[in-house]
């Protein structure tokens, strides 16, 4: 209920006031418990789910095996949904998961210009910034200069492919596999990816920035 298209308003949480959908969830909540309709336990519980369990670090696990597994990354290309659950991440918001692979040629970004379309079961719960108004529409307008905000620099040559989520799509950015990391195991390979890396607006970090 208050986990996704909720909040309209995200740009405003900053700060200690609540805003104004914020405000509306709380109410919603009050009165749902008061009624004896939802159990207290049980929606700490889905929220407790997806800050903590779900999260990004789910992605940073999926694209780690792409980039060592040949066929695990043909498969997650083919059908994204149906390879991220064999990986143990099935669930809402991630039944109909497309994953863009990133090449020197061409570099995915992923907005939601309607709303915040996200794929939960791979990267938890859309940041802030992803809800924004500014995001939604400038990624559509002025991608580089998004990529440019968020620091990342690239060649003029590359392409850069817009891609907006909906109510049935969600998009898991496959980032290239950093120069260095030849001979690094899966899990180490995990730790240089970064959730941002996963929607477009970053870059997996580089094996020297994991060693320091
Ligand atoms: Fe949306």
């Amino acid at each position: 209920m208050s986990l996704a298209h909720d909040d309209r308003h995200a740009g405003h949480e900053h700060g200690s006031e609540l805003s104004e959908a914020q405000i509306r969830v709380r109410a919603l909540e009050t009165v749902l418990v008061d009624k004896g309709y939802v159990d207290p336990a049980a929606l700490d519980l889905l929220i407790e789910t997806y800050e903590t369990r779900v999260g990004p670090h789910n992605g940073a696990r999926v694209i780690a095996k792409a980039w060592t597994d040949p066929d695990y990354r043909r498969s997650l290309l083919r059908d994204g949904g149906a390879a991220v659950a064999s990986l143990g991440y099935p669930g809402r918001q991630g039944e109909n998961l497309v994953a863009l692979e990133n090449t020197p040629q061409v570099h995915n970004l992923v907005v939601c210009t309607l709303c915040s379309c996200y794929p939960w079961p791979v990267l938890g719960l859309p940041p802030v910034w992803y809800k924004s108004a500014a995001y939604r529409s400038r990624a559509v307008a002025d991608p580089r200069g998004v990529l440019r905000d968020f620091g990342v620099e690239l060649p003029r040559e590359v392409q850069i492919r817009v891609w907006d989520s909906t109510a049935e799509v969600r998009y898991l950015v496959v980032p290239m596999r950093p120069a260095g990391s030849d001979d690094w195991s899966e899990e180490e390979l995990a730790g240089l990816v970064t959730r941002d890396s996963m929607i477009g607006t970053g870059l997996p970090r580089r094996p020297q920035e994991r060693a320091g």
